[in-house]
């Protein structure tokens, strides 16, 4: 298709207006020419949002979309918040307003179908920035998963095999904190949400006769309730990398480093890495070192982090030292542990014929990871995968079960 994409016509005193090639089909009705330019708003006013939000309420359906910023922080920067009602496009922006109530209510009302795409970092943000736990949740690139069996789907390939339009992907690493936005940055946010609306209809009919539609809004349903969830729940030091090497009594130290970084990480808002990776408190534990100089030989523990936090190092473990050291079940090498990958096996062949009679990809079921992570905690009694939930363990649980038995016994 010879369509040029959407451009800028207007960019005054906050507002601008984004000319659409004649060719976007809206609806099978006709157009007038008019209707075919979409207003795009910038929203800095608090009362000017409340007024809009409110009258979102009546709206059936809205999409949605955000821009922000994490590099190296543990909580997401919202920096644009960008809502389609099907008439304008409202680019808002949340370093001016904070989300009233209103709003607030329009995104947790599950009556109002909120159009996503890709949403899982949307919904937390959402929830980290303006405390609003989504719900009503329509994510467009898991639809097309379970229609097409397909992997994750990028936005811009979506909008082009749907509505035969080209989306430009140049802003997506642009800095979206800094004010004043560029009209590009402007003009492809508001492209961000343009084709949600003709897409979310275009396969909430592909979906209607499908039995899986089921499944599908679970999943999406999960998705509200999960993303906001992981941020809450603190990371678990089992999970940790390397791990396994650690002794029984070792862990207990490991344990207060790495509950010591789950801390760090929010009330510092630096990403755990940032502040020291899995292998590092290995090493530490390990060592139990009390000076810097003992440090450098610890492969790529940062400098910064050094100049940071060693003291704070050094204090947990001479604590330790001094305490009645706790012991703690070890971790096992997932390559130590026996028939791991025979049952592995063994679970992913009964997914894949649980996914088939049910008409769902059997990735998208429980994915190979989860699957070995799952036949792990069978064996060794410990966590299951977070996927381990909602409709999979529905469906799949009574057939785990049956399979798990042959290999426990033994
Ligand atoms: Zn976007």
């Amino acid at each position: 298709m010879n369509c040029q994409n959407p451009t800028l016509v207007k960019y005054s005193e906050g507002s601008l207006e984004i000319k659409l090639c004649d060719e976007i089909e809206i609806s099978q009705t006709d157009h007038s020419a008019s209707q075919l330019i979409k207003q795009v708003f910038v929203i800095e006013d608090f009362d000017e949002l409340d007024k809009l939000a409110n009258s979102w309420l009546k709206k059936k359906c809205l999409a949605i979309d955000t821009e922000f910023e994490r590099r190296t922080t543990f909580y997401a920067k919202l920096a644009l918040v960008q809502v389609y009602d099907g008439e304008a496009i409202y680019l808002i922006d949340p370093l001016e307003v904070d989300c009233p109530d209103s709003l607030r209510e329009v995104l947790e009302n599950p009556k109002i179908s909120k159009i996503l795409h890709s949403s899982k970092e949307d919904l937390e943000v959402l929830y980290t920035s303006w405390n609003c736990q989504l719900a009503g949740l329509f994510d467009t690139q898991v639809a097309y998963r379970f229609i097409n069996n397909e992997l994750s789907i990028g936005y811009a390939k979506l909008v082009e095999e749907l509505t035969g339009h080209l989306v430009s992907k140049q802003q997506t690493k642009s800095d979206w904190i800094k004010r004043p936005l560029s009209n590009e940055q402007l003009s492809y946010a508001a492209r961000d949400v343009l084709y949600l609306i003709d897409i979310y209809k275009l396969l909430k009919e592909q979906l209607s006769d499908k039995d899986y539609r089921h499944y599908f809004q679970a999943e999406c349903d999960e998705y509200c309730v999960n993303g906001p969830c992981k941020i809450d729940t603190p990371a678990d030091f089992r999970d940790a990398k390397d791990v396994w090497q650690l002794n029984e009594t070792d862990l207990g130290l490991f344990k207060l480093l790495f509950n010591w970084r789950e801390k760090k990480a929010k009330t510092d808002d630096k990403t755990r890495n940032h502040i020291i990776h899995d292998q590092g408190l290995v090493h530490l534990t390990k060592m139990k070192p009390n000076s810097t100089n003992q440090l450098k030989v610890i492969q790529d523990l940062h400098p910064r982090s050094i100049r940071l936090y060693a003291d704070d190092w050094f204090d947990i473990i001479s604590k330790w030292k001094s305490s009645r050291q706790q012991s703690i079940a070890t971790v096992p090498n997932p390559r130590d542990v026996h028939q791991l990958k025979a049952l592995s096996t063994a679970l992913e062949s009964m997914v894949k014929s649980v996914a088939k009679v049910n008409q769902v990809s059997h990735t998208l079921l429980l994915s190979k990871r989860s699957i070995r992570k799952l036949a792990f905690s069978i064996l060794t009694d410990s966590q299951p995968p977070s996927q381990w939930s909602g409709w999979r363990k529905a469906l799949l649980e009574e057939s785990v079960k049956q399979k798990a038995k042959q290999f426990i016994v033994q």
